[in-house]
């Protein structure tokens, strides 16, 4: 009654009244779509030439039909785009993926190009996260995974994952369950379209480990839209018609996604059945797992390190301390804790780091040698430095180290310019004063 007197009277503005709210509530319910064209910048993904069309790169075909997809949703009010790029550039694999968890995404799409040693396999499939690796499934994880580990910083965060490595598969048991149902359905749209509505090769919806992802809180699929490799695919591919059919057939299947969502939803927004973790915010710190202290120095690949890569060693005193990967996600560093714990490191525990801080007094320096012999002048790695290492002999080893610090970033940097120099077994040394 009270409702019915005051819309009464203010019944002049209510359906402007009604208007804002339905507007505010559109703008909070806007179904929010990652569009992730593969690859960019320097790194060109899949390419071949052939003499009609000149050279196709994965690059320019993810790119191009990423931004189609994402103009014809924009044409929806209730939906959202996000794009990890949109022009010729390269976001690391953090970049991309923090952006999607950030942003809070109900989907997640990354745009691929397959390729083939031989010119013969066509079509396309598209991946969701899931545990069963085949060996087909196998080498596109590799020939995807390998791409984006060019980056350092996606070599320390990713640090558990070596995708050759049988090993790493037991790390690898990551349940991305919670998304898969949708992930599936989303699949299952898209290459459905492929087949029915462009009349291609649909090599179907396959599972398997893939960084882009596995470390996804929502929803997603990796879609390899055709071979490059393959004579006709590739002009298919290159070609406006065919990347129009492409991404129509990608829109399509999101509209058909969300539809089914809403229904089974109840005409809502899916939030309710999205746990916390998409709240997920990234820590203030960063986080490694001390694996170890011990006075040995350890180099890649030595036993003593169970198998665990990308690890940084910093020396303190006469400790040496071995860091294994490093984030700023709380999910990623108690699944490092995990992953170190499982490799028989049973006191691994994570340490809080936090980013570019200066050093109160002191400073790091480069360990680049550490042994018996005094290293002659002519020695390669003094030559790396220029002769600018500082030798010292303590308990009759010969120490070498070179440049100053004020934070581990730093250190860090100049660490990897030496490695590009080629030197190898470097370590961090934290000077205290
Ligand atoms: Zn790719």
């Amino acid at each position: 009654m009270k409702i019915y007197i005051i819309t009464s009277v203010l019944s002049k503005y209510l359906s402007i009244a009604l208007l804002l709210f339905t507007f505010t509530l559109g703008a909070q319910e806007k179904f929010i779509v990652v569009l992730d064209a593969g690859h960019g910048g320097k790194d060109h993904g899949a390419a071949r030439t052939y003499p009609e069309i000149g050279y196709v790169a994965e690059k320019d075909v993810t790119l191009n039909v990423a931004l189609a997809v994402g103009r014809m949703l924009e044409k929806h009010k209730d939906f959202k785009v996000i794009y990890t790029r949109k022009t010729d550039v390269y976001p690391t694999l953090t970049e991309r993926t923090n952006l999607a968890n950030r942003s809070k995404a109900d989907l997640f799409l990354s745009i691929h190009v397959n390729a083939n040693q031989k010119t013969s396999p066509y079509g396309t499939e598209t991946y969701v996260q899931g545990p069963d690796q085949n060996r087909t499934n196998l080498e596109v994880a590799k020939a995807e995974n390998d791409v984006i580990f060019l980056d350092a910083q996606d070599r320390q965060t990713f640090g558990s994952y070596d995708p050759s490595s049988p090993e790493s598969l037991i790390a690898l048991k990551i349940q991305q369950s919670r998304y898969l149902e949708g992930s599936l359905i989303l699949g299952g749209f898209i290459e459905g379209n492929f087949a029915n509505k462009d009349k291609r090769l649909s090599r179907g919806v396959k599972q398997m480990n893939l960084h882009v992802l596995r470390m996804n809180a929502m929803p997603s699929v990796l879609i390899e839209v055709g071979f490059v490799s393959n004579y006709d695919e590739a002009h298919y591919l290159a070609s406006s018609k065919g990347q129009a059919e492409i991404s129509e057939s990608i829109y399509e299947a999101v509209i058909s996604y969300k539809k089914a969502y809403d229904r089974k939803s109840g005409g809502g927004r899916i939030v309710e059945s999205k746990p916390a973790v998409v709240e997920e915010q990234p820590l203030k710190n960063d986080f490694r797992i001390l694996l170890m202290s011990s006075p040995s120095k350890y180099v890649p690949g030595d036993p003593a390190l169970k198998g665990l890569n990308y690890i940084l060693t910093i020396k303190e005193g006469n400790l040496y301390k071995y860091y294994y990967a490093n984030t700023n996600m709380a999910s990623v560093r108690d699944r490092n804790i995990k992953t170190a714990r499982d490799a028989g490191f049973k006191n691994a525990t994570s340490i809080g780091f936090t980013p570019d801080q200066k050093l109160a007094s002191g400073y790091y320096t480069i360990e680049i040698y550490a042994g018996k012999d005094r290293l002659a002048s002519s020695s390669p790695i003094l030559k790396a430095v220029s002769d600018k290492a500082v030798r010292t002999k303590v308990g009759g080893v010969f120490y070498y180290t070179y440049g100053t610090a004020k934070t581990l970033e730093e250190a860090i940097a100049i660490m990897k310019d030496l490695e590009k120099k080629g030197l190898k077994n470097l370590v961090i040394q934290k000077v205290v004063k």
